[in-house]
């Protein structure tokens, strides 16, 4: 494998993901394709502190024991909370994937999930104008609120959200701003919809996904699914049905990646085909594969 040939030195920079499951993420093979494209002298490991692990590892990073840091679930939140400074986008997303940590100390966080869910709209759907109608939001935890504050700047006109716990709805709600309100899980929630996201955990593994009334969407309206594993969700299958435009979680996945890359090492990341590498480890047909 080309990992076991990788010449690691004591100038080696190191930097990584956290999260409590992080076996399964794609993170290490993006970012190592990446590091290698690049001819850089780096590695990118997986960390899965305990549950309430996660400040003391962080803490004990201050100070530059390695470069960068993506954040998972379930550590998002702790993670914008024990950073000294955050950007503007990880404010507004009460969460953040991105911790750098600088040498004298200080660690600064950001939130690229919004970034990558624009970045997969616009790889995806092209044609696609957020400014055209009412975006439905399934959900409103961390992913949540990061695309929540991410269509908003986008220019996003109202934003509908819609979550089984509607207290939570109704905070982020709040915390958007006046082109945002809670809504309840009823077909006139998507009425006119020009975009659906589904940005709550159902789908996982397989599952129906969350409901979500596609017939009552605009013309030429996008449906996007946080979620990537499988990568063709049953949400995404009934939007398709319904003839929407759909764009999945993997193009999200890799959008997001693509700036902390970026914050690790200023610069972006190569134009390589890190897609294929991760459907082969998705187990998902490429499009070579189909031809
Ligand atoms: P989270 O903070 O735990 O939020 C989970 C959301 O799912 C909440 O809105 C929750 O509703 C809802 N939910 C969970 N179980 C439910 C059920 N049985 N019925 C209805 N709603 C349910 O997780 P997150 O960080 O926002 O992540 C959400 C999803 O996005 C995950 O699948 C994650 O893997 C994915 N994601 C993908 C990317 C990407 O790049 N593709 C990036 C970030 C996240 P309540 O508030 O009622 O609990």
């Amino acid at each position: 494998m080309r990992t076991a040939e990788k010449k690691i030195s004591g100038s080696t920079i190191v930097v990584g993901v956290a999260g409590a499951p992080v076996i399964h993420s794609l993170s290490p093979l993006i970012h190592n394709a990446w590091i290698e494209a690049a001819g850089l002298d780096a590695v990118y490991v997986a960390f899965a502190p305990s549950a309430d692990g996660f400040e003391a590892f962080a803490t004990g990073l201050r100070g530059g024991a390695i470069r960068g840091l993506n954040v998972t679930v379930p550590f998002k939140e702790t993670a914008l909370a024990l950073a000294d400074r955050s950007s503007d986008r990880a404010q507004a997303a009460g969460a953040a994937n991105v911790l750098v940590f600088e040498r004298h100390g200080e660690v600064v966080a950001d939130n690229t999930d919004g970034l990558g869910l624009v970045a997969a709209l616009a790889q995806q759907a092209p044609g696609f104008d957020v400014a055209a109608g009412p975006v439905v939001i399934l959900g409103a935890g961390g992913a949540a609120r990061g695309a929540a504050a991410a269509l908003a700047a986008a220019g996003a006109p109202e934003l509908r959200i819609v979550n089984r716990t509607h207290g939570r709805a109704e905070a982020l709600a709040h915390a958007v701003g006046p082109t945002a309100r809670a809504d309840e899980p009823t077909p006139a929630a998507f009425a006119d919809a020009c975009l659906i996201v589904n940005a709550t955990t159902l789908g996982l593994g397989g599952g129906p996904g969350p409901a979500a009334a596609f017939g009552l969407a605009r013309r030429g309206a996008v449906a996007l699914d946080m979620v990537y594993r499988p990568l063709r969700t049953q949400f995404l299958e009934r939007a398709a049905e319904a003839g929407l435009v759909t764009v999945d979680g993997l193009a999200m996945l890799i959008g997001q990646a693509a700036p902390s890359f970026e914050a690790f090492f200023g610069a972006p990341p190569p134009d390589i085909d890190v897609r294929s590498l991760c459907l082969a480890l998705l187990g998902e047909p490429t499009l070579g594969d189909a031809e």
